[in-house]
């Protein structure tokens, strides 16, 4: 059996040099730099977008943006509080109060639907979790600005709003 070849690689960090770290700080700087002079010369290389007045163009059809509820053909809210999507968040952002359905037969809608943006991880997980298609992530809002935490509570007529505001997007 032939001897196994064992490479011993030296521990770098020994030398003066590498434990004053300073030669590696003002290297790294120096890199920096080098790009800053090399862009400022030729600010036609920059790629800028002038956000928020200007938004990005390059966003993928299958971005994440602020949830949309989703209304039924008759325009009832298609949501039937099944919880799923509740059940499903890993940041536990959604909460729901269900109240019977009077007409139709569904038996429950939301009554409540409330999402907190400030604890949503926009992972998607209540979109795959909800089995009416009644949430959605597409309403092509994917900046969102408030002014105090309460603003980032999304009720239930808001998350409707965003259906008929991407309806009309879509055209
Ligand atoms: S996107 Fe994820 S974190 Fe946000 S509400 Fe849905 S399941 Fe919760
Ligand atoms: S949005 Fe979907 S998953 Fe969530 S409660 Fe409504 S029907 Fe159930």
């Amino acid at each position: 059996m032939g001897e196994i070849k064992i490479k011993k690689i030296k521990r770098g960090g020994d030398s003066l040099k590498e434990r004053l770290y300073l030669p590696a700080i003002f290297s790294g700087m120096g890199v920096t730099f080098s790009h800053f002079i090399k862009n400022l010369k030729d600010t036609d290389n920059l790629k800028v977008v002038w956000y928020p007045e200007e938004s990005p163009k390059d966003i993928t059809k299958n971005y994440r943006g602020v949830h949309r509820l989703m209304r039924a053909d008759d325009g009832s809210v298609k949501c039937v509080a099944c919880f799923m999507c509740a059940t499903a968040c890993p940041s536990e952002c959604i909460f729901i109060v269900a109240k019977e359905r009077e007409n139709g037969d569904i038996e429950k809608e939301p009554d409540r639907f409330e999402i907190d943006l400030l604890e949503c991880v926009f992972c998607g997980g209540c979109v795959e979790a909800c089995p009416k298609d009644a949430i959605r992530m597409d309403s092509g809002i994917f900046s969102f600005i408030g002014g105090k935490r309460e603003d980032f509570i999304l009720d239930k007529d808001r998350l409707l709003s965003h259906n008929d505001l991407a309806k009309r997007n879509d055209g």
